[in-house]
């Protein structure tokens, strides 16, 4: 493995990145679809079920050397929007993709270093913003350069943090422009009542809704039983026309 430091003069506008490699999205409508995948850094939430330690800033971000291949090249962080575009330019060259998943982490926390990097990115392939969907602010100052927004509602029976209504229902609303579909990872404890607030702050009865069952963190397995499932998809799918139930696929195929 290679370490990577940058020279002086390209660290104006960086970002503390966890990786940056081809894959097969898991997750949401668009699962099944060749992406490349910018992982950043760090979040301002802590929720139970989060399976990315990269919440927490480290010091280098690994990078996939072709794609498909378990070779990585280790960049210092943080990292300059000239060197992620060279590596994105890398990754398009080597096959075709979908569109270029910007996940985390948290996202939503680097928007400075988006603004330099998106109006690059959007003429070679569709942005696919990947958010917990809680700063409307923040998606504002970027939404211009977005094409496609996987929007989490965070449901307090799964991440034991509070619901944040408020900037969940303003985030939809910024969003409704966009290609946008809603993603709830619920558990067996969820109570109808959160899911009731869903309908405060999806206005849209044609949005995608996506269920994805909360997996254990050690194992990777389901944790939710069958008339659980039943049960929310069907409370949701009385209220919106588009609802889906999709487990996390990368993990059944054992993928980044
Ligand atoms: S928003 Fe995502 S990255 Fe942040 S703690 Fe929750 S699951 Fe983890």
């Amino acid at each position: 493995m290679s370490t990577i430091v940058e020279p002086q003069s390209q660290r104006l506008v960086r970002a503390g990145l966890q990786e940056i490699f081809s894959s097969i999205q898991g997750e949401g409508i668009w699962v099944g679809k060749r992406q490349i995948f910018v992982r950043f850094n760090a979040c301002h939430l802590k929720c139970a079920y989060c399976d990315t330690p990269q919440r927490v800033a480290s010091a280098y971000c690994e990078i996939e050397q072709s794609c498909g291949s378990s070779e990585k090249t280790l960049l210092e962080n943080p990292v300059s929007v000239e060197s992620v575009l060279n590596w994105i330019w890398h990754f398009v060259r080597q096959t075709r993709h979908h569109s270029i998943s910007f996940t985390g982490g948290e996202p939503l926390l680097y928007t400075d270093f988006l603004k330099s990097l998106l109006p690059e990115v959007v003429s070679l392939l569709p942005v696919y913003l990947e958010t917990s969907g809680t700063q409307p602010d923040k998606l504002a100052e970027i939404i211009d350069w977005v094409n496609i927004i996987a929007m989490d509602i965070k449901l307090p029976s799964a991440t034991g943090e509070a619901m944040q209504l408020e900037n969940h229902r303003q985030f939809y609303q910024a969003s409704s422009d966009k290609e946008l579909f809603v993603k709830l990872v619920f558990s067996e404890q969820t109570p109808l009542s959160e899911l009731e607030a869903v309908s405060e702050i999806v206005t849209h009865q044609r949005t995608p809704i996506i269920l994805q069952p909360m997996t254990s963190l050690t194992t990777g397995e389901n944790t939710v039983s069958a008339a659980k499932i039943f049960e929310v998809e069907e409370f949701l799918s009385a209220r919106f026309a588009d609802v889906r139930v999709i487990p996390q696929t990368h993990k059944m195929l054992a993928l980044l």
